[in-house]
């Protein structure tokens, strides 16, 4: 889950990391009486997107009056009208610095990152510490401080160092996959304060946490889905929308993307990417194809493709489930169904065994998933 920068800022704040002060505006409303002596002010939109600064998403003022047209520059540039607004006391930066805890999925382990030039460019500077942050091998400031060698005079780098140092054992309580502030600012009088934070919380980690917080993240998110992918999350798996001419219906990210390719491959494009939401464990096969044959209704897909590839669950069982979902209501679209089965999978019926079977009630089946993409893009042409 992606965290709105104002939910990101009320996460830092909750583990005594500075902010600037902040109150969210909603659509629409005006400069909050606490906020009038403010000596500055800068106006983000809050979406979970990055790069506002370059979209003209985050203005700065001095004078509270100036308040109206910071706004109007602002809504010109947004999709939602009702995009909320976050209104901070601007904060007197001296110096951009970069500062960032994120899984390195190789090592399996978080990692500190730091660079001394941030602020809007930051992915094309070069120089940039990264320090191992293990749980038994912790990035102590020490360890840091060595790692930022001359990227910083240092008095500075000292500071940094015990600042970074505190972030990891956030990321681990808070289940951060990345939590990135971006600028860290360094004021003209010496403090440091995060101006901006992109967190992003391991949704599998979601059943240890309240439910109801980071609301203006999750309405954020929910706005961006279309109605069929709210649906499907309600089913229990996650769907994506894409532009295509093809519903997909596969479960496992790596698959979806195999079978991605493999229709682009020839010459056709995915509408749909699925996934399981919280792996392997649910079944949800019945379930995606009701939302497929609710995609596949609109005239401009041509075909439903449903690779289905089973580990230990069986197959026979599988393709009980599959026939007799496919007798309740015929689909809008031909269908084309690959199947790939293990040793353990495929002890009642094997794939070849399922294609037969399958065959013999009219539907197009495969076991190689190039023969079926090539059946598929045939029907289409
Ligand atoms: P992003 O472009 O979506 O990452 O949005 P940021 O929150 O990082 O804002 C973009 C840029 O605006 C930053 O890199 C800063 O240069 C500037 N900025 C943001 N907040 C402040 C602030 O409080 N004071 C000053 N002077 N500049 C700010
Ligand atoms: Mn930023």
């Amino acid at each position: 889950m992606r965290l709105a920068e104002y939910d990101g800022k009320a996460l830092l704040r909750r583990h005594g990391i500075a902010v600037p002060r902040g109150i969210l505006l909603a659509a629409g409303e005006g400069l909050p009486d606490a906020a009038a002596q403010w000596p500055g002010f800068v106006l983000k939109a809050q979406l979970l997107e990055g790069g506002r600064g370059k979209r003209g998403l985050v203005r700065r003022f001095d004078k509270a009056s100036d308040f109206r047209d910071a706004r109007r520059l602002i809504l010109p540039a947004l999709d939602d009208a009702d995009t909320p607004l976050l209104l901070e006391e601007a904060v007197p930066i001296a110096r951009e610095i970069f500062v960032a805890v994120r899984i390195d999925g190789s090592a399996q382990r978080l990692e500190v990152l730091l660079a001394p030039e941030g602020g809007e460019n930051v992915e094309t500077t070069a120089k940039l510490a990264r320090i191992a942050a293990g749980a038994g091998a912790p990035a102590t400031p020490d360890k840091i401080f060595a790692a930022l060698g001359k990227l910083f005079p240092p008095e500075l780098a000292a500071r940094l160092a015990r600042y970074a140092a505190r972030l990891p054992e956030i990321a681990r309580q808070e289940d951060l996959e990345l939590l990135e502030i971006n600028p860290l600012a360094l004021t003209k009088d010496g403090n440091l304060i995060a101006c901006d934070a992109k967190i992003i919380r391991d949704d599998a980690a979601d059943f240890r946490h309240d439910p109801e917080e980071f609301a203006v993240s999750r309405k954020l998110a929910a706005r961006a889905m279309t109605k069929l992918e709210r649906e499907a999350q309600a089913l229990g798996f996650q769907l994506v929308e894409t532009d295509g001419n093809v519903v997909l219906v596969t479960s496992g990210a790596g698959l979806g993307m195999m079978m991605m390719d493999l229709i682009g491959d020839h010459g056709m494009r995915a509408a749909s990417f699925m996934d399981n939401l919280r792996g392997a464990p649910d079944e949800t096969m019945t379930e995606r194809l009701k939302i497929a044959r609710a995609l596949a209704a609109r005239p401009n897909i041509k075909a439903i493709i449903f690779q289905t590839t089973l580990a230990s669950r069986s197959l026979a069982e599988r393709i009980e489930a599959l026939t007799a979902w496919l007798a309740t209501e015929p689909l809008p679209k031909p269908l084309f169904v690959g199947i790939a089965a293990g040793h353990a999978a495929a002890r009642k019926m094997t794939a070849e065994q399922a294609v037969e079977r399958l065959r013999a009630l009219g539907i197009s089946a495969f076991t190689d998933p190039v023969a079926l993409v090539k059946a598929a893009a045939n029907a289409v042409r």
